[in-house]
């Protein structure tokens, strides 16, 4: 990610100077639920900018993975809780909760710096409203029943409210309506409201509302659907005027950086390894001879060079640098890296490895290169985002990532060898990559594969937040693999975060 540096920061355009000063008071936010309609004025710092937008993003992310392994609402609530309440909390007013402004000013800052990075295109206006709308209605559900009525009524939606009287009146009507045993007992409960029927065209068609004048009468737990048809119109109207004033943006050098690798992060996400998830297992024998064995822990992109290494005895540039990548991700020290590709190399003569490869091999860990390169400690190990989007293997090359570059046949003939041979999960498999959700299709494998586990730990309350996302990074699929299949002596991870109802 770019970050600006503080100097250059503070030496603002001259043109720019005159935003130096929040324009307006600091927003209030007396309801938990936002409809979004107030663009945010005051300071933040470009940290902040950078990681709240990083935080949601991580959000709807998640919340698209569930949606599109068609997990029931209960169980994506169930899913969502702890990554909510870990990267975008927000309590209900009556908690008193000291945080309270912080976590609804994050909250609104985040969705329209998110907005910002989404307007860029259509498809990614829809995917954003989307997720957005399926946030709103994860929080609307859950929401404290008397703050939520006191939000709606902030919305002019346009609603009449329905007075006894007239509930007496159409109370046949109405309990036609509402349907079920002692609908009619049930009607006076109800928090009826009448709109024009044009602006509920679903629940007229469903016969779920009574229409008298032109006017529909909708029972309370209908207006669930009316407030959320609202917010996603109001959000797609909002996007395109941002889209239209995206350009004026373009000027601003500390932004477009951040706003690009937001929205490519939307297309493929990315999970920026960090040095700390590369931290090799406690207990985990990482050498040269063991990664025969710890290959069956490997996500299909590794394990497929991995064979094609072992099956030839050499291995192609990328397929090279992913592969020694993503073993030094695990923890293989040089040493151990330098004995796993001479004697990986079976065809190739000592001199030749020595001329060829060996000097790649140090390079990629920082041990040779220029200064910069030593400083750094060589090369990250790639993100399923850079082996999705870059370098497609050409003829002969086994790096990439088999669930978009094989064709399904041979995907299918890849799985079955690794063991993978449900029709159900084979199945949903082809539907992933068809489309083009690579990396779902990968996360469905992984859960297949470490189904027992997976049940165990969510049992036993041991996943935290992190471990319960999508998967979005070679490494992190071997280290969760790993750990999941060694529950009896991994370390226990922090149990800040619980699981719920899974
Ligand atoms: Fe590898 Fe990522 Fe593809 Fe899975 S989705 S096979 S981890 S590149």
């Amino acid at each position: 990610m770019n970050r600006i540096e503080a100097k250059r920061r503070n030496d603002l355009d001259h043109r720019k100077k005159q935003f130096a000063e929040p324009a307006y008071q600091e927003t209030q936010y007396p309801h938990r639920l936002n409809f979004y309609s107030t663009p945010p004025t005051a300071d933040i710092t470009l940290e902040e900018f950078e990681q709240w937008a990083i935080d949601r993003l991580r959000v709807l992310a998640e919340l698209e993975a569930c949606s599109f392994r068609n997990k029931t609402p209960a169980e994506t609530a169930a899913h969502m809780k702890p990554l909510l309440d870990k990267y975008l909390p927000l309590d209900s007013t009556s908690s008193n909760h000291s945080q309270l402004h912080s976590q609804r000013q994050k909250d609104h800052y985040s969705h329209f710096i998110l907005r910002l990075a989404f307007a860029r295109t259509e498809d990614l206006r829809r995917r954003f409203a989307r997720v957005e709308t399926m946030l709103f209605r994860l929080r609307f559900q859950t929401d404290d029943s008397r703050e939520r009525a006191a939000f709606v009524r902030t919305l002019n939606l346009d609603w009449e409210p329905v007075y006894d009287e007239e509930k007496r009146e159409l109370a046949p009507q109405l309990a036609a309506a509402l349907g079920g045993k002692n609908a009619r007992d049930r009607v006076m409960e109800e928090d009826w409201c009448k709109v024009d029927w044009i602006r509920v065209p679903d629940l007229v068609e469903s016969r779920r509302v009574y229409l008298r004048g032109g006017k529909a009468y909708v029972p309370g737990r209908e207006q669930q659907s009316m407030v959320m048809n609202a917010f996603t119109k109001r959000l797609e109207e909002a996007l395109e005027l941002t889209a239209r004033a995206l350009p004026n943006l373009d000027e601003d050098d500390r932004l477009s950086p951040i706003l690009d690798h937001l929205s490519k992060n939307f297309i493929a996400p990315d999970s920026g390894y960090a040095s700390g998830n590369g931290a090799p297992i406690d207990g985990a024998e990482i050498t040269a001879r063991n990664i025969d064995n710890l290959s069956q822990h490997f996500p299909l992109c590794m394990s497929h060079v991995h064979r094609t290494l072992r099956r030839d005895g050499k291995l192609k540039h990328f397929g090279r640098l992913q592969y020694t990548l993503f073993l030094k991700g695990i923890g293989l020290s040089l040493e151990e890296a330098l004995i796993f590709w001479r004697t990986g190399f079976r065809a190739v003569s000592d001199d030749t490895f020595n001329k060829e490869y060996r000097y790649n091999v140090r390079h990629c860990y920082g041990d040779v290169g220029g200064d910069a390169n030593r400083r750094s400690g060589g090369y990250s190990p790639f993100g399923c985002q850079k082996i999705l989007t870059e370098h497609a293997p050409g003829p002969g090359e086994a790096h990439g990532c088999p669930y978009r570059h094989f064709t399904i046949e041979n995907l299918t003939t890849l799985l079955r060898a690794t063991g993978v041979t449900d029709p159900a999960v084979l199945k949903g498999v082809k539907e992933d990559t068809e489309a083009q959700r690579y990396h779902i299709a990968c996360n469905r494998v992984f859960e297949h594969v470490h189904k027992a586990e997976l049940k165990r730990a969510k049992e036993e309350g041991i996943l935290t937040a992190a471990q319960l996302e999508t998967i979005v990074h070679p490494n992190e699929y071997f280290k969760r693999s790993y750990l999941l299949k060694h529950l009896d002596k991994a370390p226990k991870p922090d149990r800040d975060v619980k699981m719920e109802g899974a």
